[in-house]
């Protein structure tokens, strides 16, 4: 058999474990109220799927020390990494259990980040698995300014295109504090994937396995913006970045493709860069108002 330390998707992880008879806690608490009863063998098929996660994540290289969590829902109720647990390292029984409110209802005590979650779960009802790590290149893009401001990442590869599509930067509040759940929920942008200022990212998925790979391939868009910053870079064009934004089925208001009237929401939180080379990108991104010298003259 491989070995546990090999890098491994949640769903080859899900089809290699033996059936273990620990389900997590979430199999003893009772689905009050739900007109659906969660099976103990659903929550512990989804259980073994967050401890894979955990493990593919640090295989990947975006978890450093004990960041990083993670949770899927089930029906009516997450499963999520508990506070203080390692994400290589999760057993079942590291795993809280809650609602769709946010109560705790089995397990340890979650991860502190609650709130961002359940308001990406609220973003996109058909999401069934968020992420949220503190992945080097997305710790470092989220430490500056935003290309635009519908986007913190700019459309250099197709890859998180098809995978995320646009990235909001979201402003910066102390990790843990449930304000950052309202910034997910105000934002008038449509989003799967974010950067939070200053901190990390998260990520949604319609299961585990794609919010996990969407992560990484994020993180990899990050490290692409980071090694091309400053540079005379060139983007995909803006109608390449729709077409594929729409064959993919991902987000994408960039208003600089769409004209500048249309930029009110980019307008708002503009950050027109503070370093030079990204400071066309912002204006551009933001204002949509015609062609900037440099990188985004592509529109
Ligand atoms: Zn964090």
């Amino acid at each position: 058999m491989s070995g546990t330390d090999a890098p491994m998707t949640p769903a080859a992880a899900a089809a290699a474990a033996p059936d273990s008879a620990a389900a997590p806690a979430a199999a003893a608490a009772p689905a009050a109220g739900g007109d659906r009863l969660e099976t103990a063998a659903e929550h512990a098929t989804a259980g073994r799927l967050l401890v894979a996660a955990g493990r593919a994540l640090v295989a990947a290289g975006l978890s450093p020390g004990s960041s990083g969590n993670v949770s899927v829902r089930v029906g009516d109720r997450l499963l999520m990494t508990g506070t203080g647990t390692q994400l290589g390292d999760l057993a079942l029984d590291d795993l809280s259990v809650l609602d769709l409110a946010g109560a705790h209802l089995g397990g340890p005590a979650p991860s502190k980040e609650v709130a961002l979650h359940l308001a990406m779960y609220a973003k996109d009802s058909s999401h069934t698995a968020v992420v949220h790590v503190h992945s080097p290149s997305a710790v470092a893009l989220s430490c500056l300014e935003p290309w635009s401001a519908h986007s913190a990442v700019p459309p250099l590869t197709p890859y998180s295109l098809m995978r995320v599509g646009q990235v909001p930067l979201l402003p910066f509040v102390a990790p843990g504090d449930p304000a950052m759940g309202a910034l997910v929920s105000e934002s008038p942008l449509p989003f799967r994937a974010a950067l939070l200022s200053n901190h990390g990212a998260v990520v949604s998925g319609e299961d585990l396995d794609r919010a996990v790979q969407s992560t990484i391939e994020l993180e990899e868009a990050c490290r692409i913006a980071l090694l091309t910053q400053g540079a005379a870079r060139r983007l995909i064009a803006p109608e390449q970045v729709r077409a594929i934004t729409d064959a993919w089925g991902m987000p994408w208001t960039g208003p600089a493709d769409e004209g500048g009237a249309s930029s009110g929401v980019g307008a708002a939180g503009s950050a027109a860069g503070a370093d030079s080379a990204a400071a066309g990108a912002g204006a551009a991104g933001a204002g949509g108002s015609g062609p900037l010298p440099g990188e985004d003259a592509a529109n």
